[in-house]
């Protein structure tokens, strides 16, 4: 028996390849990656967090109480409860209800209140107090996911992890340094294109770069000091567009009534439907 040739896969024609390419998310290049984290560092040479703890406990309970909610909100909050709690111990012996009084001002307070109460029960019963600091460990604790592990690792071990935030996500996106559409994508992507000397804090500098000058609504690109390097095609100018002019519906005058818009006027001029006088014809 013959054998049957197998076809090969026709090549795309020139012009699909060139829509194909086009339609593809440009990646920066690892030159321009340097540069960009090289620009972000001389504007803010010691990036750090902007919530405030007194050790990694207290850090791991403010990233957790920050899901959903702004760094000054919990800040406000945990000033007082630090104060008292410390450490899982005594926020174990704060009690839940006691922990709810300092952190009702935060988002979702309540099942953040008993996450934090859990947690602090395992820390103590199965780590004695300590803070693991493996991911795995660190993922099994209630309330805590990949992205609070990666903060706590990098902020209070000093790993060089890349916590995937919204500011993150859509930095790493708009320039091309990185792009994906789950966070974990666009982590494993930054880990691949963040040069080593910056990897420890390019968390930060991505972040505050997020949070300050490329904002979600309107990116600040004419301040921004990668704005040449950025893959973004959208950036804006930061000069004001002009507002639509406003579209006014004709109007309609019937004779004898008040003017009307015209799907109004529409209405209006239509005969109303006779009602049936057939007996048997109405529905039931
Ligand atoms: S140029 Fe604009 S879009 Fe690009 S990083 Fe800067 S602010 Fe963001």
């Amino acid at each position: 028996m013959g054998k049957t040739r197998r076809r090969r896969p026709a090549l795309p024609t020139p012009r699909a390849a060139l829509s194909l390419a086009r339609a593809m998310p440009k990646q920066l290049s690892r030159a321009d990656a340097k540069t960009l984290f090289a620009r972000l560092a001389e504007a803010r040479p010691h990036p750090t967090t902007e919530l405030e703890y007194k050790n990694p406990f207290t850090l791991l309970v403010a990233v957790v109480l920050s899901a959903q909610a702004t760094d000054a909100g919990v800040n406000k909050a945990t000033k007082a409860l630090f104060a008292v709690a410390d450490t899982p111990e005594k926020m174990l012996a704060l009690g839940e209800d006691k922990l709810g009084g300092y952190v009702k001002t935060i988002g979702l307070w309540r099942g953040k209140t008993k996450n934090v109460i859990a947690l602090s029960k395992i820390l103590v019963d199965q780590y004695g107090g300590d803070i693991p600091r493996e991911r795995a460990a660190l993922e099994q604790l209630p309330g805590v996911g990949r992205k609070t592990a990666n903060v706590v690792l990098n902020v209070a071990f000093g790993e060089p992890t890349i916590a995937v935030d919204t500011h993150i996500f859509r930095v790493a996106n708009r320039t091309g340094l990185a792009h994906g559409k789950t966070p974990l994508e666009v982590e494993l992507g930054l880990e691949k294109i963040v040069p080593a000397e910056y990897l420890q804090h390019a968390h930060h500098w991505l972040i505050l770069h997020g949070r300050y000058v490329c904002k979600a609504r309107k990116p600040e690109c004419w301040l921004c000091p990668v704005a040449d390097i950025c893959l973004y095609t959208e950036k804006e100018t930061g000069e004001q567009k002009p507002a639509k002019p406003a579209v006014k519906k004709p109007t309609v005058k019937l004779a004898g009534k008040p003017k009307l818009r015209a799907a109004s006027a529409k209405k209006a001029a239509k005969p109303a439907k006779k009602k049936s006088t057939k007996k048997g014809t109405a529905k039931k």
